[in-house]
């Protein structure tokens, strides 16, 4: 399994730097963030290292994919929040700052006033048209 060991999330897992440890599986590894944006905030992490959605492999994805909704079930067991975002973020410009891939498990309350939305402002049809078109035109030649 790939590892980087100037990675902070690869020390967190092997335990070289401390975390608040909440699961563990073979693929898989989950802990709260050291800065919660809502109490009960967790990360969900792969062991093998990848830096964003474009280099995890989909195995690695899935395992976890599964492991955040076991923990957004104990979260939501636990804390009782109103509901719950699933958060994952690429690059600088989406706001990543740790480049290991991770899920955010983020509890929100009614009204909590975290900054997590953006204006609904309907968009130009005939660009999102145009746009769809030339999505399916490149998820169909990766599929054949
Ligand atoms: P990103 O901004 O990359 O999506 O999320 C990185 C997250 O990692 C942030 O929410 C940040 O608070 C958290 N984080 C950064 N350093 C540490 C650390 O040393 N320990 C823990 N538990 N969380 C960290
Ligand atoms: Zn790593």
């Amino acid at each position: 399994m790939p590892t980087d060991k100037d990675c902070l999330f690869c020390r967190i897992i092997a335990g070289e730097i401390p975390s608040q440890k909440i699961y563990e599986d073979e693929r898989t590894y989950a802990f709260m963030d050291i800065n919660p944006a809502s109490t009960g905030h967790a990360l969900i992490i792969p062991k093998e290292h990848a830096r964003d959605i474009h280099d995890l492999s989909p195995e690695a994805l899935a395992a976890t994919a599964l492991s955040a909704q076991k923990v957004a079930a104990a979260v939501r067991d636990t804390v009782a929040p109103d509901g719950i975002n699933l958060l994952q973020c690429n690059e600088p410009a989406a706001g990543q700052t740790v480049f290991h891939f991770h899920l955010h498990v983020i509890p929100r309350m009614e009204a909590d006033g975290l900054a997590l939305g953006w204006p609904i402002v309907p968009g130009d049809m005939d660009a999102i048209a145009s746009l769809a078109t030339r999505l399916r035109e490149r998820l169909d030649s990766k599929n054949t």
